[in-house]
């Protein structure tokens, strides 16, 4: 084939598009092109802090035909008796391999690192190199897969949207791991701004790193509800947590009378955490963590709940809600950067994943972005027809607030009753490594009647859960 023409043009070489690249070349013939911005594979992993982590097991994250991980629990720290979390490096060393060892070495893949996708004209697809500068054309026989939809933005890459005052020092989580060498006196004080999963981790690494819980101070525009990292485990051995959980959801769904008081049933189920007990959280946005993360953060008990920061003074921060006097000195951490949202505020809003001439994977399960982009390929490279794939994989929104987990929660369901018509699809997800929990539940014997009574439970109250989500979202 000639260089410049290919059957699938990926822009993107983060966890969407790699996932993507890596079905769509097991399940068809088709020669892709992976073009990125970013030097390496791994998309924002590549710009994330030291300390990130993955919120959920590697087991299921990555790319459906190279492991993450070794399948090991962690015996130490916040995860011990859980299974083990890719830290930020081992998911950017993962991805290097999944280009280097899966997709490379096929022959059908070219990647373009530090290469931008200017947009189509009528020969095929404008991509520059950063480097050269220079402008070449790729006929595209196939489709272009936007896989930068779910991109999200990150300390590192995003200003903050506030002021800060001159004399101020304010870093970002990957400063905040590089200053010491240059530093006498610790900080007066630690302020961490944000109240996202990033804000979290820069807590939890902060006393971790032995700062004392009295010094740091948190602003919080909104609490969050969270998922306890106990129901997402994919091993038999939590199967009451994982599969049961499920059913546990869905008994309350069925059963809440407002969404509020359905977040309080999750809680009471062992599904859904809290930080500050005395808090009503409004936001969720499936960050995951786990019961040790949540204690230690409960140590920080300076929490600032005066609304989004609008400045920081030399000895105050102004707030949405009010000023708030603070140290001179303090030392601030950034973690306002928004995974969900772009840098202006703005969403991206759902639209159809297969159109003429371009595919957007999305999430056809929330919050599985690797799984989802493995389902949109699957499904690109055995059905022909654009309704029917579009039927297959309807966009799951992603949740703003906690109405939003109602509406992802409904999306997922459906998804998966569409599924579930379809014999090879159902087949192949059955096999893939990036569904969580399907195995668990696949060949259950006759003998395992806890295990069915479970499975049993799911049916039962999906059906209530059903009838009361469209009613819990109308806010009746
Ligand atoms: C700290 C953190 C932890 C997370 N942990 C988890 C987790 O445990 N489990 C989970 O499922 N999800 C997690 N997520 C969600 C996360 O969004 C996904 O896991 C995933 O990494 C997103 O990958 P992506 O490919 O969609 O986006 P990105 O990683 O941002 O990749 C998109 C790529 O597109 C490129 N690009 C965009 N436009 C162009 C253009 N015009 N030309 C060339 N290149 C372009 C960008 O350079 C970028 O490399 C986490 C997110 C964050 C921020």
């Amino acid at each position: 084939m000639h260089s410049t023409e290919t059957d699938y043009l990926i822009v993107g070489a983060g966890a969407t598009g790699l996932s993507f690249a890596d079905t769509l070349l097991k399940e068809s013939g088709a020669h892709i092109t992976i073009v990125d911005k970013h030097a390496q594979p791994g998309g924002h992993w590549n710009d994330a802090y030291p300390f990130v982590g993955l919120h959920q097991p590697s087991a299921f994250y990555g790319v459906n035909s190279l492991e993450l991980g070794s399948g090991r629990k962690d015996s130490i720290g916040h995860n011990a008796g859980l299974y083990e979390l890719a830290s930020g490096a081992e998911v950017s060393s993962y991805f290097q391999k999944v280009m280097h060892q899966v997709l490379l070495p096929s022959g059908r893949v070219r990647y373009l690192p530090l290469s931008m996708f200017m947009g189509m004209s009528a020969d095929g697809a404008n991509l520059k190199s950063i480097l050269s500068g220079q402008v070449t054309t790729l006929k595209v026989r196939k489709k272009r897969v936007d896989a930068s939809y779910f991109s999200p933005n990150v300390p590192a890459t995003s200003a903050p949207r506030y002021s800060v005052a001159e004399g101020v020092r304010l870093v970002t989580p990957t400063q905040l791991t590089h200053i010491w060498n240059n530093i006498q006196e610790p900080p007066a004080h630690f302020c961490i701004v944000g109240a996202g999963k990033t804000a979290m981790d820069v807590g939890v690494w902060l006393l971790g790193c032995g700062a004392p819980a009295g010094s740091v101070s948190w602003v919080v525009p909104r609490d969050s509800w969270l998922v306890n990292r106990l129901t997402t485990q994919p091993g038999e051995e939590f199967f009451q947590h994982s599969v049961g959980g499920m059913a546990q959801q869905l008994k309350a769904i069925a059963q809440a009378a407002t969404i509020e008081d359905l977040f309080l049933r999750l809680e009471a189920c062992g599904q859904m955490l809290r930080i500050d007990r005395k808090q009503t959280p409004t936001m969720f946005h499936y960050a995951t963590i786990s019961e040790g993360e949540v204690q230690i953060l409960r140590q920080i008990t300076q929490v600032i709940r005066k609304g989004r920061m609008r400045a920081i003074e030399s000895d105050a921060v102004v707030l949405e809600q009010g000023r708030q006097a603070m140290p001179r000195g303090t030392l601030y951490i950034d973690c306002t950067a928004s995974a969900v949202q772009a840098n202006d505020g703005s969403y991206n809003a759902p639209e159809p994943m297969f159109q003429p001439g371009k595919i957007v994977p999305q999430l056809v399960r929330a919050p599985m972005v690797t799984f989802s982009a493995a389902v949109c390929a699957y499904v690109e490279a055995h059905y022909d027809d654009d309704a029917i794939k579009n039927k297959l994989c309807t966009p799951v929104p992603f949740p703003r607030n906690i109405a939003g987990w109602v509406q992802s929660t409904m999306g997922n369901m459906a998804n998966q009753l569409a599924w579930s018509a379809d014999k090879s699809l159902r087949n192949w997800m059955r096999d893939t490594r990036l569904d969580g929990f399907g195995k668990l539940t696949a060949n259950l014997s006759a003998d395992e009647t806890e295990k069915l009574a479970t499975v049993a439970d799911i049916r039962q109250y999906g059906m209530g859960a059903m009838g009361n989500m469209k009613r819990l979202l109308s806010g009746q």
